[in-house]
């Protein structure tokens, strides 16, 4: 008999290097019920195409600082002129569940977890060249060139960080990278201390 509990997963790497892209194809081929992405909440506005409640809670600065104030975030930063959060409650209810729970996290967030949740597994997906990092986030199209410039300035400190992480992946493939993390996800569900084996 099986009484698993619930692993966190936290997925940072520099804005730009597929996060998102190789997470979406994850969870359109790879996932199964038993596991959930978290979503954020943000004071930055929408994209073009993201919806609310989909893609992040998009809030105003004074509610953000309300849900920090009432402790309803697990961990928070402020990324690049906008505040970036992870809601709790959702990520506590599914790890009681038994449910994996994903996090996509900047490198701030992500190392404030790994005080709060040591137990959490950390994978950093990580571009195959900076030259490739910015020809991918000039080519997503969705930020001004000051914007970009931040972001850059930014994953140079991210990528030196990278070495506090449980495993990393490099996004050459948006299949392949999506394969390894469901390696990761299936290997963490092997750990003797996730399985209560009764005999
Ligand atoms: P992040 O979530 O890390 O900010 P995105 O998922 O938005 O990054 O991806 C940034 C851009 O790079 C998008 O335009 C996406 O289509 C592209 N991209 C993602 N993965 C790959 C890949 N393996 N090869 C080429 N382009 C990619
Ligand atoms: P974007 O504006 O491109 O959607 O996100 C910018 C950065 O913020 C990305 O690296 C993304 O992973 C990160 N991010 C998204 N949600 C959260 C969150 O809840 N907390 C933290 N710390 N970072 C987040």
């Amino acid at each position: 008999m099986t009484n698993r509990k619930g692993t966190l997963i936290v997925l940072s790497g520099p804005s730009g290097t597929g996060k998102g892209t190789v997470l979406k194809h994850f969870f359109e081929n790879y996932a199964d019920d038993k596991i959930k992405l978290s979503i954020s909440a943000t004071t930055r506005s929408p994209r073009e195409g993201e919806v609310n409640g989909v893609n992040y809670f998009f809030v105003e600065k004074d509610k953000f600082e309300t849900m920090i104030e009432n402790d309803m975030l697990l961990e928070w930063a402020a990324f690049c002129g906008n505040h970036y959060g992870t809601p709790k409650a959702f990520v506590d209810e599914n790890l009681e569940n038994g449910c994996d729970v994903i996090l996509e996290i900047e490198v701030q967030g992500a190392l404030k977890v790994m005080e709060k949740r040591p137990d959490a597994v950390f994978v950093f997906i990580a571009p195959p060249s900076m030259e490739e990092l910015k020809s991918r986030i000039v080519g997503r199209n969705t930020e001004t060139d000051d914007v970009i410039d931040k972001r850059m300035e930014t994953a140079k400190w991210e990528v030196k960080n990278i070495s506090k992480y449980t495993y990393a992946v490099v996004n050459d493939d948006i299949d392949k990278a999506a394969r390894k993390l469901k390696t990761i996800v299936d290997a963490e569900r092997l750990k003797v201390e996730k399985i209560n084996l009764q005999f």
